[in-house]
């Protein structure tokens, strides 16, 4: 298959014409059109582009109805980046040449031409016409990877509001790790499908390392800090004053004295829900806490965490 761009020769002498017509046909070019005034050139430029070509003009210097500038003008108008060689006996020095040169002649020919020359300037057009085409290939494949990042995005805050009831931007943009204006873009366009409700600002615990909402709450042992612990009962014997958990009062004795307890309230009482570190055996009616970051890892107390406010949503049709 050729691809061989059409070719408008424009020249009024019909020799020329033909030794130029020749010299493309030896380059494989078919599609050559040949006119002999400028106004036919218009014209016939004008039909090719609104075939979505993009012609190669040799443009002579000296046309019978119309100057080169006038053509040369004209087909810029109809198609900005045309290529119009321009076939000059004229120095390249003389002002009007360089007035042309100036307009946006893409390349200049010397009359007489010399075939190798033609095939230079030819050449140069092809190649920077696949250089051309492959930059656009490669912006295409930019857009449509930008366009797959997008659909990964939002397949993300789907599964991301799946999965919640209720939450708030900041939320959505620590999970995603990243902000951007197509996250709310696209929670608006939620909105107007009625998937989504705003429900209004929304303050949260922040790292008061690096301002993430992603935080998860750590329970601990107040004194030794390990975080192994479990929820038990403890009875006190009001004897001894031992305290230990109800299992360790095997058959109603208390592991420390020895002695039967019987009466609640007059050998012992019940302490209901303390926590028993498995660590270290200590036993607290409360229990340390703390504030991860999942972001950066930072542990930091309530009372210095930052608070983030930020819009709310419920997710009422995902
Ligand atoms: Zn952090
Ligand atoms: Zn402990
Ligand atoms: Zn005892």
């Amino acid at each position: 298959m050729s691809t061989k761009e059409d070719v408008l020769i424009v020249e009024d002498s019909p020799a020329i014409g033909m030794l130029l017509k020749s010299y493309l046909e030896k380059l494989d070019y078919t599609k050559i059109h040949t006119c002999d005034t400028g106004s036919v050139a218009i014209k016939t430029f004008n039909d090719l582009v609104s075939e979505n070509k993009q012609p190669i003009v040799l443009l002579d210097y000296m046309l019978p109805d119309m100057d080169a500038r006038s053509v040369l003008t004209q087909m810029l108008e109809i198609q900005p980046n045309a290529r119009v060689i321009l076939e000059t006996a004229t120095e390249k020095e003389d002002e009007g040449i360089k007035e042309l040169i100036r307009l946006g002649v893409y390349q200049y020919l010397e009359k007489p031409i010399r075939f190798e020359k033609l095939k230079e300037t030819i050449e140069t057009i092809e190649k920077e016409q696949s250089f051309f085409a492959k930059e656009s290939e490669q912006v295409e494949m930019l857009k449509e990877a930008e366009q797959q990042a997008e659909e990964k995005l939002f397949e993300q805050i789907n599964f991301i509001l799946k999965s919640a009831n209720q939450i708030t931007l900041n939320k959505i943009i620590g999970i995603l790790g990243f902000s951007d204006d197509s996250i709310s873009d696209y929670l608006q366009k939620l909105q107007q499908e009625g998937k989504i409700i705003e429900l209004g600002e929304k303050k949260e615990l922040a790292c008061n390392q690096c301002d993430s909402v992603r935080t998860s709450q750590i329970f601990y042992c107040p004194s030794c800090k390990s975080t192994n612990f479990r929820l038990g009962k403890l009875i006190e014997c009001y004897d001894c004053g031992n305290i230990s958990e109800e299992s360790t009062y095997e058959n109603d004795v208390c592991p420390s004295c020895k002695k039967e307890i019987k009466a609640l309230g007059v050998d012992y009482r019940v302490m209901q829900n303390h926590y028993i570190c498995n660590e270290c055996k200590d036993f607290f009616p409360e229990i340390s806490t703390e504030y991860m970051c999942l972001k950066c890892e930072h542990k930091f107390k309530l009372e210095d965490a930052h608070w983030r406010s930020s819009v709310n949503y419920k997710v009422t049709n995902m």
